[in-house]
């Protein structure tokens, strides 16, 4: 066994020390031409190879699923308050409009990308309507394998685990422990860089659970070596191109 490994080929074993990936915060937006939560945000997550492309869903008075972060969204006061034709009227700078989530889900499918998909807070009447439509919508487009669901309501990640058992959920509030949320088979956390910073202990107590570790919003350069040192899974950025550079320059330094 041991002259194996050692007629092995050294690039076998060349694992990078930093394993951490980049999660486009709300799609690739920073760049000409783009903006937050739209098709081209997506197009452009893809098109830099980012890990996957985060999304905020929606839903409108008449139950259409919509990406867009709200509660204000253009000219719009609060897109859960309002119909899907009236968010269909707005516009961004950039030309794109308010995709629904039906379309955003058939564009990744089609450029094979990885979506991150928080499910917003609602009120506790429609939290089993809102996830029941997400999880029938990833399905229909057999996107099962290529999304993961975040999101800051507790309830929201316990009925995704519930409707779509062995999908990674990751929790954003930040107030429970890895073990607690491991309890109820939620198998990630997704937590603010403060937060986080302030309980390191937690990447470590979460690996050892087999859970995994993304953190939020993470631009500036310093932090986001922090945390790559630190041995998260996971950075989400506004920045993604600057992440990918200092987590490959950390790589190549070992
Ligand atoms: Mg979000």
């Amino acid at each position: 066994m041991a002259l194996i490994l050692v007629a092995a080929p050294l690039s076998l074993f060349a694992q990078n020390t930093y394993k951490a990936q980049v999660v486009a915060h709300r799609g690739y937006w920073n760049t000409e031409g783009s903006f937050q939560n739209t098709i081209t945000a997506l197009k452009k997550s893809a098109e830099i190879n980012a890990y996957g492309c985060e999304l905020d869903v929606n839903m409108t008075t008449d139950g259409v699923l919509v990406v867009c972060h709200g509660p204000k969204v253009g000219d719009v006061a609060d897109v859960q308050d309002t119909t899907f034709a009236r968010m269909q009227q707005v516009r961004f700078k950039n030309g794109d409009g308010v995709p629904t989530l039906d379309e955003f889900v058939k564009c990744a499918k089609e450029l094979g990308h990885r979506l991150i998909l928080e499910v917003k807070t609602h009120p506790a009447e429609k939290r089993v309507e809102v996830v029941t439509k997400v999880v029938e919508l990833i399905k229909r487009y057999e996107m099962e394998n290529l999304t993961e669901f975040i999101a800051f309501n507790y309830e929201i990640c316990k009925e995704l685990h519930k409707q779509m058992p062995g999908s990674m959920v990751q929790y954003l509030l930040g107030d429970k422990t890895p073990a607690e949320i491991y309890a109820d088979g939620i198998m990630g956390i997704d937590y603010e860089y403060s937060t986080l910073s302030s309980h390191i202990n937690w990447i470590q107590e979460a690996h050892d659970l087999g859970m995994v570790v993304n953190v939020w919003t993470v631009d500036p350069a310093d932090r986001i070596e922090i945390m790559v040192k630190n041995g998260v899974d996971f950075i989400t950025t506004n920045q993604p191109v600057l992440a990918q550079q200092i987590i490959g320059a950390l790589n190549s330094k070992k």
